[in-house]
Formats: structure tokens, C-alpha cells, sequence
């Protein structure tokens, strides 16, 4: 890689584990950092803009980007497609931007591939009992969806290890350091 070349950072967790809130705490103190805006065929949760949160697609248009080698990566996770548009993410990094993708398991697997030099952390809650607390606690999710995020979340923490390195989001503030200094932001 040279000089001039932004560096890859992927962040995968299970879902409420907080990556959302850390990944906001660190593109406010750190705007140089271009953050991917995945594709999904999940709908807007309330507050969820087009092109801010996600770019919302139906199955068919997110089918059909995947068929023209458009996503970077891609997965399904709990019942929706996930996918990372790959063309912004080349240019942002030939542009010299840190970038960062917050993506799970299955694309952070993907991405690993293609871009071996990546910087890949795994953010960990506490415990299996917080994990739950903070998705209950978000209110967003159905209980089938709460349930299927939790079983998928059993999962993804026994991957861990595949990791450069493993973040335990306990304390908001230290996790945000941690995450700064894997990133080489400080
Ligand atoms: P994710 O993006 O991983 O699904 P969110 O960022 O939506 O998770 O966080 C899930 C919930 O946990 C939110 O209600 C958030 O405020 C809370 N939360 C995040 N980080 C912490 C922390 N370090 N301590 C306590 N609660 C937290
Ligand atoms: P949510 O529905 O809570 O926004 O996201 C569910 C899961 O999808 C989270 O684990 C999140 O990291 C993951 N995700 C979001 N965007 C992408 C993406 O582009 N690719 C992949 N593989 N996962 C994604």
C-alpha cells in the first residue's frame, strides 16, 4: 500500500453491542474518517434517512447489484441483505481517507480477503446479559427480531478470535480510545 493510501478499518460486533454509538463518537471527533453507507433491503427504523443511514432498496435492485460485481462485500443477516457499495469505498481510500466499514461477520470474512492489510476489530459487549439489555433497552426491534439478533449474536462472539484485535465496549469513553489508537488517530 502506499503512502498516499487510505487505511481499512472494519468494525463487526453483535447487533446492540454499540457500534452505531461508538462509530458516531468517532466521526464526530474525527471527520477525516469516511464511513461506508451500506446497501440493505431492511426497512427505515424511525430517524433512518435515505443515504444517510442506508441506501433502502428493494430485493430486486440489491439483487441486481450484486450481479454487477457492485458490492464489495455483501451478506444476509436476520431475514435482510447487507452490502457494502464498492466503488466510493475505492475512491475514498485512493484519496488518502481513513475508511471505515461497520459491517458483520460473513463481510467482515469477505473483506478480510480482498483486503488482507485491513485493520479488523471485534467489538464485545461486557457480557451475553448486557448484550441483551442494550437491545431491548434501544426499542427498535421486534421480539422476533430481538430474538433472531440475539441467537446470530452467539455466534458472532465465538468468531472473535479471527480478529486483529477484540474491543470490550464497557466503558463508552475507553472503547472509543482504543478504537482511536487501533486506528491510528491519535
Ligand atoms: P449496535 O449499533 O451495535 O446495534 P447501538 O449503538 O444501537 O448498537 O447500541 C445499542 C444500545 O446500547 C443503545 O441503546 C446504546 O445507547 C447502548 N450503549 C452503547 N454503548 C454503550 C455502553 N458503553 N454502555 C452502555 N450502553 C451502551
Ligand atoms: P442493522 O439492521 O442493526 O442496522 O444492522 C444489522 C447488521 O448488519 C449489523 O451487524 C451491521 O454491522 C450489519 N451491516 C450493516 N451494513 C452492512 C454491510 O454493508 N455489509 C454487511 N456484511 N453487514 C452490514
Amino acid at each position: 500500500m502506499s503512502g498516499s493510501t487510505g487505511r481499512l478499518t472494519v468494525i463487526t460486533g453483535p447487533s446492540g453491542v454499540g457500534k452505531g454509538t461508538l462509530v458516531k463518537r468517532l466521526l464526530d471527533k474525527h471527520p477525516e474518517i469516511w464511513m461506508s453507507i451500506s446497501a440493505t433491503t431492511r426497512s427505515p427504523r424511525e430517524g433512518e434517512l435515505e443515504g444517510v443511514s442506508y441506501f433502502f432498496q428493494s430485493r430486486e435492485s440489491f439483487d441486481q447489484l450484486v450481479a454487477k460485481n457492485g458490492l464489495l462485500e455483501w451478506a444476509e443477516f436476520a431475514g435482510n441483505c447487507y452490502g457494502t457499495p464498492r466503488a466510493p469505498v475505492e475512491q475514498a481510500l485512493e484519496a488518502g481517507h481513513p475508511v471505515l466499514l461497520e459491517i458483520e461477520l460473513e463481510g467482515a470474512r469477505q473483506v478480510r480477503r480482498s483486503f488482507p492489510q485491513g485493520m479488523q476489530i471485534f467489538l464485545s459487549p461486557p457480557s451475553f446479559e448486557e448484550l441483551e439489555r442494550r437491545i431491548r433497552g434501544r426499542g427498535t426491534d421486534s421480539e422476533e427480531a430481538i430474538t433472531r439478533r440475539l441467537s446470530r449474536a452467539r455466534e458472532e462472539m465465538t468468531a472473535q478470535s479471527e480478529f486483529d484485535a477484540a474491543v470490550i465496549n464497557d466503558d463508552l469513553d475507553a472503547a472509543l480510545s482504543q478504537l482511536e489508537s487501533l486506528m491510528q488517530l491519535v
